[in-house]
């Protein structure tokens, strides 16, 4: 049932491993899951599913300790069609610095229903924070209990692929520019733009590049600021672009033009790579110990990103 990623890296660092609550960086491959393999699932690999599975680059966000500060997921899904007096709810995965955040609220992303804790060791292993954990009203003040209602809750995301796009379900991905705190809870952000600025030449799937030759691509006929090669991999973004194509213009633009140096992380450089070279980084998402990101002097424009891996047709259906 698991997919260990072991390609997977943090962009700018080819060669540094990753760990997820202290063990080799796994997810669920969504071709074997079943509710039996799924009941085996940890809450730091369900996490690590659902928020890999709509796209990887929010994942890399997620263990990039050094770069975001804190980030949300946001999924609202619409009212259960056999329950008429429900009201919709939505579903919510967000770290501030080292505090991992999950659970649920109502439909206006306002009150919560459950919500669930854990904090990153210096090892990476999640603790369940038993001071900030709720089901309803009630303080949840064991850290078992915690854990048995982290897997819960993961367990139902990802059997309920809560990562898909779907009628009235509506993804959202906010960031806050590590370390400065200009915009309070954060920015809405495509996960495409967050180590590359876009490229229309590009797929914005699966990364193939127009020729002068052989492939032309289409772009999203709507909003413009998406390319694709193929029919199949329009389709495969929607659930990440539905959220973009429907934004308001002026927002849409602001979102391209602090991107446009390579991505949000290039955006402004001696607010993000603020560390002194040699500086080590305290990700404890790394497997071996790595320095923090240095700004390279008078180099702002398209410094070597590394790509993230995107291309994964196994973990797909
Ligand atoms: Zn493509
Ligand atoms: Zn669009």
């Amino acid at each position: 049932m698991d997919m260990t990623l072991e390609e997977f890296r943090l962009p700018d660092y080819p060669d540094a491993r990753l760990n997820l609550n202290g063990q080799p960086l796994t997810v669920i491959s969504t071709k074997s899951f079943t509710p039996e393999s799924t009941g085996q699932l940890t809450t730091p690999i369900g996490i690590a599913t659902v928020l890999y599975h709509w796209h990887p680059a929010t994942l890399a966000a997620f263990l990039d300790l050094d770069a975001w500060f804190s980030l949300t997921w946001t999924v609202s899904l619409p009212p259960f069609p056999a329950s008429p007096s429900s009201t919709g709810h939505s579903i919510e995965i967000g770290r501030v610095g080292n505090q991992i955040t999950i659970g649920t609220l109502d439909a206006e992303g306002e009150k919560w229903s459950l919500m669930l804790t854990f904090n990153m060791a210096e090892t990476g292993v999640w603790v369940a924070n038993v001071k900030e954990s709720m089901v309803g009203e009630e303080d949840i003040t064991d850290a078992e209990e915690i854990a048995r209602l982290g897997q819960e809750f993961v367990r139902e995301l990802v059997e309920g692929r809560v990562w898909e796009a779907g009628k009235k379900i509506k993804h959202r991905f906010f960031v806050e520019y590590a370390p400065m705190d200009i915009f309070g809870d954060g920015i809405q952000m495509s996960p495409h733009w967050l180590y590359k600025a876009l490229d229309l030449k590009e797929c914005s799937t699966c990364s193939a590049r127009e020729s002068e030759s052989g492939a032309k691509l289409e772009r999203c006929g709507r909003c413009g600021t998406a390319a694709y090669c193929s029919g199949e991999c329009q389709k495969r973004d929607w659930k990440v672009h539905k959220g973009i194509c429907g934004m308001d213009v002026l927002e849409r633009g602001q979102m391209l033009r602090i991107t446009q140096k390579g991505g949000l992380i290039r955006w402004d450089e001696s607010k993000t790579m603020v560390a002194e070279e040699g500086e080590e980084s305290g990700n404890p998402n790394f497997a071996e110990k790595q320095f923090k990101r240095v700004r390279e002097m008078g180099e702002t424009e398209e410094a070597d990103i590394d790509e993230i891996e995107e291309d994964d047709e196994s973990a797909e259906e």
